[in-house]
């Protein structure tokens, strides 16, 4: 197995309003390796976001990091640092060099009055020693590898200039400009059609091989996950459902959840299925549900599923699931055949 470079143990990120405390993410752990691309899957609120923001240490007030620790591996020896317990000055560092950032609408993380070169010049020369015409030649470099067909010339546009896909390849470009270990894509295919959305895709994992970086991908969409990624952790009201390879999560789904999301998405194939919605509504984390979250939701919820909440069962090598319905002493259920060996 490839080297491990993040280890995110017991996270609980939280955000404090005038009504109370919002707990986006309860109590999450989960690790990636190098060359890895992590597909983190979830409907809105389940608190994938937050979670890759804690990452990158950007949760400001009213919100904070309450528990649990992230270790991140900068350099290719295996010493670890805890990111939740850097200074300002600490992170900047890490911010941009080792760690990258991608977001789900590039018109608006881009300034619209700044030349793309401008910006892109900026952050390569805060984060290296390039003077500027070296700077704007590694630009023009990172734009031709991502695909702008006339780097030369259209480094001095405007974002307004670039379609919704040029700007995407922008964005990347400026982010993997100093290589960086790992790169956090928050949907960043979201605002894109489906074409550019492939294309997208297509360019993160051919950059992936050649910077060998790991990824980091924030999606609420399957068919996102089912193309780009190699490991999926499925998440739902701030924790984390199921977690495995993604042929675990896509041939063998243990959580209700996980199913739940399966049947709700169309296929390609020509058999006509009528798709089945996750009846209700994702629960409110100011006061999110004792037991299990998924409960009120599921079509399995037994009377321990609204008391306590499960562990994480060990499914197999590569996958493990947080529901009571893996416990050696759950019922049988119809149509849910329990994975010999669970624990
Ligand atoms: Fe459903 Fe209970 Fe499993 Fe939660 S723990 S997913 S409520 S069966």
């Amino acid at each position: 197995m490839s080297k491990k470079i993040l280890e995110v143990k017991n996270l609980e990120t939280s955000f404090y309003t005038h009504l109370g405390e919002v707990q986006a993410v309860r109590n999450i752990s989960f690790d990636l390796h190098q060359g890895e691309i992590l597909g983190i899957v979830g409907e809105s609120g389940s608190g994938k976001s937050v979670t890759s923001l804690s990452v990158m240490n950007l949760i400001e007030d009213p919100g904070e990091i309450k528990g649990g620790s992230i270790r991140f591996s900068p350099n290719v020896d295996d010493n670890f640092i805890d990111i939740t317990k850097m200074t300002r000055e600490q992170i900047s560092q890490i911010r941009g060099n080792d760690i990258s950032m991608i977001f789900q609408d590039p018109m608006t993380a881009m300034n619209p009055v700044f030349k793309i070169q401008n910006q892109m010049v900026e952050v390569i020369q805060r984060h290296t020693d390039l003077n500027k015409e070296d700077a704007i030649r590694r630009a023009k470099d990172l734009l031709g590898q991502v695909g702008i067909p006339d780097p030369e010339g259209q480094i001095t546009d405007y974002p307004f200039q670039f379609s919704g896909g040029m700007r995407q390849r922008a964005m990347i470009a400026t982010a993997i400009s100093c290589n960086p270990r790992l790169l956090i894509a928050d949907e960043p295919t979201t605002a894109l059609d489906v074409t550019i959305q492939a294309q997208i895709l297509e360019l993160l994992k051919k950059l992936q091989n050649k910077i060998d970086m790991s990824i980091i991908l924030i999606t609420h969409d399957l068919g996102v996950i089912a193309e780009a990624a190699t490991h999926v952790v499925v998440m739902y009201g701030g924790q984390i459902m199921e977690k495995g390879t993604v042929r675990d999560i896509f041939n063998n789904p243990m959580h209700p959840y996980t199913r739940g999301l399966h049947k709700s998405i169309p296929t390609a194939t020509k058999e006509k299925k009528r798709l089945i919605p996750i009846e209700g509504s994702p629960p409110d984390l100011l006061d999110p549900p004792t037991g299990c979250p998924f409960n009120p939701r599921c079509p399995h919820a037994m009377t321990i599923c609204t008391e306590e909440s499960p562990k994480m069962y060990t499914v197999s090598d590569t996958q493990s699931s947080k529901c009571w319905l893996m416990d050696e002493k759950a019922p049988k259920v119809k149509g849910y055949k329990k994975p010999k060996g669970a624990k």
